[in-house]
C-alpha cells in the first residue's frame, strides 16, 4: 500500500476541515486504508487514495462514489459505506510532471527493480544510483537517478553503467501519467470493480 499512500498526495491541496470522520480504530482502522480509486470528472482514472481520503472528499461535496465497497465503518452516530470508486465532481487539470523527485518515487517508477541486475528487491535493500556519478557533475534529477540494489552500487562505484559494462533496464524517464496507470492496474487487480475504469 506504499503506491497507495504517495498517490494520495498528489491531492494535498485538499484539505481535510472540519469533516468529522469514524474514528480509526478496531475494525475501522483496516477498511479506512483500504485504497480507493479516484476518478477526474471525465471518468479517467487519476489518483489512489486511502478510504479515509476518499470519504472526506465526498463529504466535503469535492467527489461523489461511484462504487461502494462491500464494507462499512461506523462512528457512534452512523455507519458509512467504505467508497471503492469515487469521481471527482470538478475537472481538475492533472500537469503531467508533476511528481515530485523523492527516493520513493524513484523506487515506484523502476517498480522496485534493480535497473542493472534487474532482480526486485523491498524498498530497504535498494539504493538510488546516479547514472553519471555525483563525483562527476551528475546530476540529481528523474533522468539521472535509478533504483539500484546494494551489490550493483557498490560493483558499479563512481563509474558511469558504460566503464562499469553495466546496462541499464532502459533509460530513467520523469514519473508519468503512464507509470500511474501501472500502478493503479496493480492495485486494482484486488477490486473488481475499478476494472471497467482501468482496462479500456
Ligand atoms: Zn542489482
Amino acid at each position: 500500500m506504499i503506491a497507495a499512500k504517495t498517490m494520495a498526495k498528489t491531492h494535498a491541496t485538499l484539505g481535510h476541515g472540519n469533516v468529522h470522520l469514524p474514528g480509526a480504530h478496531g475494525s475501522n482502522q483496516e477498511r479506512l486504508h483500504r485504497p480507493v480509486l479516484v476518478l477526474n470528472s471525465s471518468y479517467e482514472p487519476i489518483n489512489v487514495c486511502a478510504a479515509r481520503r476518499a470519504l472526506v472528499l465526498v463529504l466535503k461535496g469535492v467527489a461523489a462514489t461511484e462504487e461502494h465497497a462491500a464494507s462499512h465503518v461506523h462512528s457512534a452516530r452512523q455507519a458509512m459505506t467504505v467508497p471503492s470508486v469515487i469521481r471527482l465532481l470538478e475537472y481538475r487539470r492533472i500537469p503531467l510532471q508533476a511528481r515530485s523527485l523523492s527516493r520513493k518515487n524513484i523506487l515506484m517508477r523502476d517498480r522496485y527493480t534493480c535497473q542493472y541486475c534487474l532482480k526486485t528487491f523491498s524498498a530497504n535493500e535498494l539504493t538510488l544510483d546516479h547514472v553519471m556519478p555525483r563525483s562527476r557533475k551528475g546530476e540529481t534529477t528523474w533522468e539521472n537517478l535509478v533504483a539500484c540494489c546494494h551489490l550493483c552500487n557498490n560493483r558499479k562505484g563512481s563509474r558511469t553503467p558504460e566503464e562499469a559494462n553495466m546496462r541499464l533496464a532502459r533509460a530513467p524517464r520523469p514519473f508519468s501519467l503512464h507509470t500511474s496507470r501501472h500502478l493503479m492496474r496493480l492495485l486494482g487487480k484486488s477490486d473488481d470493480q475499478w476494472r471497467k475504469y482501468l482496462f479500456y
